[in-house]
């Protein structure tokens, strides 16, 4: 198959490793990109950045040619909420130092959730979203931020294209703005992923263009299109399958474009507090083209 794909999966950042160990991750895995949060992704306290050895880790991706890695920012923070003006205070100021942090670590893609309304409707909700990215947008970086298509579960903002495109439209520096096309998360909006991607994508070019898209994160999903849940599943175990999953992550047209696994870890049947990271296996079996119905079996019998 295509060597030239871009895939990885999400990895954490902790210990005394950091970011060194997040790269020893990815490698492990057999991933050649990969997307990290710089912190616990629920929650706003952040390690300054002298300690997340960030030389080491790009000394590490240079001898292993990993050239890209996405950045997701934590998603608890929210742009849209109108409601609690400390929410959307707490979010603008992080966000900010969330660009500083990506561009010290090397990353040109921020990921970021637009946002939920909290009832107040997706027009009040886009407002603030434009609101907080014309001031973090304000301020030069060479990162981007990356607005991620969203399930539609709740009051989230995100779920069609053309709620990314008001956001565009608000954006002074647009320029700045991509877009993150979740698999999963375009399928439970109701998107057809699974039988007309191509028509998927015309649409998307239309309201938006192409060439915003960033990086995929290519899931699967637990529910059937248009479920608006948001609940991932293995890659080629769900709903979308592996060979609509597939289809995508070797479409000519994104080719150069990073693909992040974002799936479920695989839980030990016989002890609660254990699971095992899919991303070694999954990426074996997406690089080889074929299905492995067996894989969680294997993965489960390979524990030690
Ligand atoms: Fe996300
Ligand atoms: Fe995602
Ligand atoms: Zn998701």
């Amino acid at each position: 198959m295509d060597d030239r794909l871009k895939l990885g999966c999400h990895v954490g950042m902790s210990g005394k490793e950091m970011m060194l160990g997040s790269v020893k991750d990815a490698l492990r895995f057999g991933a050649n990109t990969f997307m990290l949060y710089t912190g616990a992704p629920q929650n706003t306290r952040r390690k300054d950045i002298s300690e997340l050895r960030i030389d080491d880790a790009k000394e590490l991706m240079r001898e292993n040619g990993i050239e890209e890695f996405v950045v997701h920012a934590p998603y608890i923070i929210n742009l849209a909420n109108a409601v609690k003006p400390e929410t959307f205070d707490i979010a603008r100021e992080f966000l900010a130092l969330e660009i500083q942090r990506t561009e010290k670590m090397g990353s040109k893609i921020l990921v970021l959730h637009p946002g939920s309304h909290v009832g107040e409707g997706v027009e009040t909700g886009v407002k603030q979203i434009i609101k907080g990215l014309n001031e973090v947008l304000s301020v030069d970086s060479t990162v981007n931020i990356a607005l991620e298509t969203m399930a539609g579960k709740g009051s989230e903002i995100g779920r069609s294209f053309e709620e990314l495109a008001m956001i565009y439209d608000g954006v002074v520096n647009n320029n700045r703005l991509r877009v993150c096309f979740d698999t999963c998360h375009t399928s439970d909006a109701g998107y057809d992923i699974i039988g007309d991607f191509d028509g998927v994508i015309d649409r998307f070019d239309k309201i938006i263009g192409k060439d915003q898209i960033a990086v995929f994160h290519m899931n699967d999903s637990k529910n059937e299109p248009g479920a608006a849940k948001d609940r991932h599943e293995n890659f080629g175990f769900g709903k979308i399958g592996f060979d609509a999953l597939m289809y995508v992550m070797y479409h000519k047209d994104f080719m150069d474009v990073p693909k992040i696994l974002e799936s479920p870890y695989i839980k030990d049947p016989d002890n609660a507090k254990k699971s095992y990271e899919p991303f070694k296996h999954e990426i074996e079996m997406i690089r080889s083209g074929k299905f492995n119905p067996a894989m969680i079996e294997d993965i489960l019998s390979e524990r030690k």
